[in-house]
């Protein structure tokens, strides 16, 4: 027998994760994309695993333990660019933290509160997480490579419509983030652009820290310590500015001083795709499966959401 034919728009991480999760055996896959790797929102995430502004939605729960073990098992393969992490969460006093049930959505056992004799005073609360920390200028190749040694086909062109391809696909899956205010005229979607500033790789300068303030996250990677963030809502262009970018690194000099010392490489922004909720269904009395608008969560949540969208085939 045949196998069906498969067809995903998109190459993020929300495309790649989903590629991942079917059965290639039964099924043939196309991955169709305007843009791959490296030029993509997915590769300039930091990115590491952590519940952010998901936390009003209850699927979230279970999406983001699915994808914590899936990265689990991707960092026992030094290639993934995939590494388990302990992340410092600290809790800012004065700062009202509108984030307090974020502890549900981790894992049991990853997290510690630590005592405030080891805290500076300037904490309510600090918290030792141990999370994945994932690549992407690692992980989305590796990933990509996988998959065509598995026979997933890749195609570069830009869609107007998907419904172009529901008679010649049996499944149509839609990855394609903020592409989806076209192909879907989902305007509930918007971009937000987020800011980081890049210095030269030093593991012993800062350790891998996140804050309750801008938020303000510290991620040292093989290939730049990424110091974040910002969260500009409705901005449509991939820029960065020089004040926010100094601004976001004197933030982080404040909490590591030794930061001061080192090089600052570089700079990028790239557009979140945020929607009130991420959309995972299929399309009533058609063969599209929506999967897209993981806002400033997706690989958080990629392997859950993608084995979600997979059940709907
Ligand atoms: C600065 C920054 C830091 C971040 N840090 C983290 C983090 O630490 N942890 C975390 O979990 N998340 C983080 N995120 C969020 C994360 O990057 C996104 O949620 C994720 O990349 C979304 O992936 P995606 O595959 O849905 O979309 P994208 O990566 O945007 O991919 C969309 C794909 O669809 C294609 N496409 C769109 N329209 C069309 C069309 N008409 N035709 C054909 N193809 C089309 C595109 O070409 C692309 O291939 C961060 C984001 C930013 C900006």
């Amino acid at each position: 027998m045949s196998k069906q034919k498969i067809l995903i728009v998109g190459a993020g991480i929300s495309g790649l994760s989903t590629a991942w999760m079917i059965d290639k055996s039964k099924y043939d896959i196309t991955i169709m994309a305007a843009k791959f790797s490296p030029d993509i929102t997915s590769n300039r995430a930091a990115a590491f695993w952590f519940p952010y502004h998901i936390r009003n939605d209850h699927r979230g729960i279970r999406w983001c333990n699915e994808s914590y073990e899936a990265y689990k098992a991707f960092s026992h393969n030094k290639d993934t660019g995939v590494s388990m992490q302990v992340l410092t969460k600290g809790l800012r006093k004065g700062i009202e933290d509108g984030e307090k049930n974020w502890v549900d959505f981790l894992p049991e056992g990853i997290s510690k509160m630590l005592s405030p004799q080891d805290t500076s005073p300037e904490y309510d609360i600090v918290y030792e997480v141990t999370v994945p920390l994932i690549e992407t200028q690692l992980f989305l190749p590796w990933m990509m490579h996988q998959l065509k040694a598995l026979g997933v086909a890749f195609l570069q062109e830009k869609i107007d419509s998907l419904s172009t391809y529901t008679n010649s696909y049996d499944i149509v899956f839609n990855c394609s983030a903020l592409g989806s205010r076209m192909l879907c005229n989902d305007d509930t979607i918007i971009p937000v652009r987020g800011q980081v500033g890049l210095l030269s790789p030093h593991q012993a300068s800062a350790s891998f820290y996140l804050d309750n303030e801008t938020p303000l996250y510290i991620v040292p990677r093989q290939d730049a310590i990424i110091i974040g963030g910002t969260y500009e809502e409705n901005i449509t262009t991939d820029n960065t500015e020089p004040d926010t970018i100094h601004r976001l690194l004197e933030n982080a000099y404040m909490v590591f001083p030794a930061l001061r010392k080192l090089e600052v490489i570089g700079s990028w922004a790239g557009l979140r795709p945020v929607r009130p909720t991420v959309r995972v269904e299929r399309e009533h009395g058609t063969n599209i499966i929506h999967n897209y608008g993981h806002g400033g969560s997706g690989f958080t949540l990629s392997f859950g959401t993608a084995k979600e969208a997979v059940s709907l085939i």
